[in-house]
């Protein structure tokens, strides 16, 4: 069979689709699948009212995912006089990796003109990922770069005047975030899960305009939009639960499309019962918290009595 038989035509128009949905079952050539995504976004960042007023903070790593909520953001807050988007970033401190995609941000910001923050693991813990992985640790490198990141990312939109804060969580993120939660019983973070819409004083609400778009579609997206990313991922990810967890996700949507908006749609239903954890303000450095001392405290209290691995 030759290719050209195997080709489909958008469902909009009659040139070769480039991208199938097979929740869906629709095709788009280039433009109506660019045309398409986009629509999806307008509609959650009116939905989560993202754009409405105010600094919106948006977390980018300078991957496909943040590039892309950076890129549909500013594209979609031009021309608005009373909204202002500031890139945040998280260095880890990875040798090879974080050092490249900071570059990247910065040519990507100086080109449009965007005020870019940057926070350091080596500013606040004393330690940079690279040095904590050598280190004899009773977690994954992962468990403690995740609740340092969201502190972290939660101080630098408080010190910008951040109402919000934009992640690039796309619809696969968000599916193997609810799976996690259900799996190790943290109704707390299933409910703190954003989007948010309750403010809770020293937490900066969290929103996600490409909640409902999935990763591959994202990445696409990317591509024929020439927005520019990194491809690698992090040399310490094959610590992450989380691949797990994507793998889950890929064969349960495989097996049955559609799943992952079904997965965030119960999620949702039940947050209400439960939206908001009870806050408290960690003693030590004032950070919200639902214990008393908080998470990232606890953890830098942790990393402090760490020992080199003899190995
Ligand atoms: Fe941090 Fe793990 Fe992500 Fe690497 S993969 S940046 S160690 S959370």
């Amino acid at each position: 069979m030759s290719l050209s038989s195997l080709s489909v035509d958008c469902n909009l128009c009659n040139k070769t689709a480039v991208y199938t949905a097979r929740y869906s079952g629709r095709s788009y050539c280039s433009r109506h699948f660019s045309e398409q995504v986009e629509k999806r976004i307008k509609k959650e960042v009116r939905a989560q009212h993202i754009l409405d007023s105010g600094t919106i903070g948006v977390a980018v790593s300078g991957g496909k995912d943040s590039m892309t909520a950076l890129h549909t953001l500013l594209t979609l807050a031009e021309g608005r006089k009373n909204c202002k988007i500031v890139a945040l970033t998280v260095d880890e401190g990875i040798a090879g990796y974080r050092d490249v995609s900071l570059k990247l941000i910065k040519e990507y910001c100086e080109g449009r003109g965007v005020e870019w923050h940057v926070a350091s693991y080596a500013d606040y813990m004393g330690m940079t990922m690279d040095r904590l992985v050598t280190m004899k640790r009773p977690r994954t490198s992962c468990a403690y770069c995740g609740v340092m990141r969201r502190q972290l990312l939660n101080s630098l939109s408080i010190d910008c005047g951040a109402s919000k804060l934009a992640t690039g969580l796309n619809l696969d993120d968000t599916a193997q975030s609810v799976l996690m939660n259900i799996s190790r019983a943290d109704v707390d973070r299933l409910s703190m899960m954003g989007p948010h819409e309750k403010e809770i004083p020293g937490l900066i609400p969290r929103v996600q305009p490409l909640r409902l778009i999935p990763e591959s579609e994202v990445l696409l997206y990317a591509i024929l939009n020439k927005i520019p990313f990194m491809r690698s991922s992090c040399p310490h990810s094959e610590e992450a639960s989380r691949n797990l967890f994507r793998d889950i996700v890929l064969r349960i949507e495989d097996a049955m499309p559609g799943a992952r908006y079904a997965i965030i749609s119960s999620a949702m239903q039940m947050r209400p019962q439960r939206n908001g954890a009870p806050a408290n303000i960690c003693p030590e450095c004032g950070a919200v918290t639902s214990g008393q001392k908080c998470r990232a405290c606890e953890l830098r209290d942790e990393i402090s009595g760490l020992t080199a691995d003899a190995k």
